[in-house]
């Protein structure tokens, strides 16, 4: 997350005394608020800078100033209008120099109903199906009642109005409608009716427009370029929503329906996923939609890797998904896709992939299950050919005997997050976490090469290559683990003192265990929890071949922990926490 920095505006200064006044000042920094301000908030935070030698008092009660200068106070209570902080620096030698803050609290303007009527969904163009649910949403004068139309439809349906706890109407109407069998290939927007007695009534359309497509036409698309992201849902979180599947370019499927920038897609009978218009074609109409199977599968070994292969009738959306409880396997589904394998053939040359199972889970979904007969998962991949889809997984690398560093020999992919014109966060002092990071990586590379292990820097100095490429580093390195360090923030709404702490983060079930050992140890350093993070859809986490976690040392806008973080000696013990926990994992997996 990245957060701008304050405007640091130099604050006066008075200094006590005529004898004082004759000597230079010193610089007392109020960062916020400005010397006037107002607000509605019921409390007031402060936050400043002095030289560090300095004593701070704001208000009635002394501040710790940070290493870095830094000094915050959260929470000053605030009475209705006019309000007085004071901030006294004193100097060693005594000297002191006093700002004055003026605060006024007024009184929040209670929300006003909305006066205009305004459709709010559906805000996006629609493709729908007959028999789906339209959702409709509307802000207007509270308490009337109304309408809404559409679809090329003469009917009405009702709108209600939502009204919360203490019966007060909220002037927010929603209406539903089942769509029908009618008025097929328009594009139309929703008409929403308000009407208050006697009076005019009132009318407004929604900004997205809803086509029916007609059922009995078959749209068939085709994905285009290197990759496609397929998701769950349409909904924008923070690094794109979980990702059902990730498909290569020429990947078909059925089209069932649109919402703005994307399209729906048939992946089974009970499953849809969604996929970026830009990054399909669609076929000509007549094309059928994709119905795969498989007669047959093999599994075997190169000098390097454990293969298994099939050759798809079409290529079809597949995914594939790592399990470490109760046993280590990975999961191969193949959607649009039906059971057909007669001859699963397993060859000596495969070294961890046990006995794999095939399954029809439903109408049209294959699962291949395959175990491996290994203490973790130490990384895979696939890759298609023409048709033929391949499953690569790593084999477990010749951990050094117990009693010599477990780390010997192994090689790491270190990634200092951000970089070039991407700074990170930026602390509340202005330390740019891309420059916090590159210290963190630089002493871990230092504690890992002093057990014996190899380092490869995937983002070395302010370089800032893509992401895509920083995982290919690693994959082309073929490192045994992929670590990336960022930092921490969030708003500065609730204070500078808030949220604090360490975190670590995985996205595939066989990453959890090392991100885990490394948060434990960060602890140890007397962190606050900020806890151990699954699922999470950073872009080197999911491409890269490798194991992959991610650090997030801790909060830049939190003033502690900036301090912290800029403390060469605490990086020095941060670097040893995570060597020594990595040290521990690949101990307890030797095989
Ligand atoms: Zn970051």
């Amino acid at each position: 997350m990245v957060v701008c920095a304050g405007e640091t505006s130099k604050i006066d200064v008075t200094v006590e005394g005529a004898e004082a006044a004759q000597q230079e000042p010193f610089l007392l920094y109020v960062i916020a608020p400005a010397e006037r301000s107002e607000t509605s908030a019921e409390v007031v935070h402060v936050l400043g800078k002095v030289a560090p030698e300095c004593k701070v008092r704001v208000g009635d009660e002394d501040v710790e100033v940070y290493s870095t200068g830094g000094f915050a106070r959260d929470d000053i209570p605030l009475e209705m209008g006019t309000n007085g902080v004071e901030v006294v620096a004193t100097a060693p030698d005594g000297k002191t120099v006093t700002r004055a803050l003026t605060v006024i609290r007024k009184k929040r303007p209670p929300p006003s109903p909305p006066s205009e009527l305004k459709v709010v969904e559906p805000a996006q163009d629609l493709a729908v199906l007959p028999g789906e649910v339209l959702s409709i949403r509307a802000t207007g004068p509270p308490g009337l009642s109304g309408y809404a139309t559409g679809l090329g439809q003469p009917a009405k349906w009702p709108l209600a109005e939502v009204v919360i706890d203490d019966g007060q109407p909220t002037g927010r109407y929603t209406a539903a409608v089942r769509v029908g069998t009618q008025a097929f290939g328009l594009a139309l927007p929703v008409r929403v009716c308000l009407q208050e007695e006697g009076a005019e009534p009132l009318w407004a359309e929604s900004e997205g427009k809803v086509e029916v497509w007609d059922p009995a036409a078959v749209r068939v698309g085709e994905t285009k370029g290197e990759r496609a992201g397929i998701t769950f849902g349409t909904h924008r979180v923070r690094l794109g929503g979980p990702y059902l599947a990730e498909v290569p370019a020429g990947t078909r499927f059925e089209i069932v329906g649109a919402r703005g920038p994307d399209f729906r897609i048939r992946l089974s009978e009970a499953l849809s996923g969604w996929v970026a218009k830009r990054d399909v074609v669609q076929l000509p109409a007549g094309t059928p939609p994709p119905h795969n199977f498989f007669t047959s599968c093999h599994i075997g070994g190169d000098e390097e890797y454990d293969k298994l292969s099939i050759r798809l009738k079409e290529k079809v959306v597949f995914a594939v998904t790592s399990e470490t409880e109760p046993a280590n396997q990975l999961y191969v589904d193949l959607f649009n896709t039906h059971h057909a394998t007669t001859w699963l053939t397993h060859k000596s040359g495969a070294k961890v992939i046990g006995p794999v199972h095939c399954e029809q889970m439903a109408d049209d979904w294959v699962r291949l299950t395959v175990p491996l007969r290994c203490k973790w998962i130490w990384g895979y991949w696939t890759e298609t050919e023409g048709n033929v889809l391949s499953l690569y997984v790593r084999r477990p690398p010749a951990i050094a005997a117990a009693g010599d560093s477990p780390l010997k020999g192994r090689l790491f992919a270190l990634e200092a997050g951000h970089g070039g014109r991407s700074s990170g966060a930026v602390g509340l002092m202005g330390t740019k976490e891309k420059t916090v990071n590159v210290h963190a990586v630089n002493e871990l590379k230092k504690a890992l090469e002093e057990r014996g292990a190899k380092v490869v820097l995937v983002r070395p100095g302010d370089s800032a290559p893509s992401l895509w490429e920083r995982a290919r580093r690693a994959n082309e390195a073929q490192a045994d683990l992929y670590v990336s360090v960022h930092a921490n923030a969030t708003g500065r709404a609730n204070g500078y003192l808030r949220v604090s702490g360490t975190s670590t983060y995985y996205r595939d079930e066989h990453c959890r265990r090392p991100a885990e050992l490394v948060y434990n140890k960060l602890l140890e350093l007397g962190w606050n929890e900020f806890g151990v993070v699954g699922n999470f859809s950073y872009a080197p986490l999911r491409n890269t071949y490798t194991p992959a976690i991610l650090i997030e040392q801790a909060f830049m806008s939190h003033l502690a922990d900036e301090a912290r973080l800029l403390d060469p000696e605490y990086q020095r013990a941060q670097a040893e926490a995570v060597a020594s926990a990595l040290a521990e994992f690949f101990d307890s997996v030797r095989e």
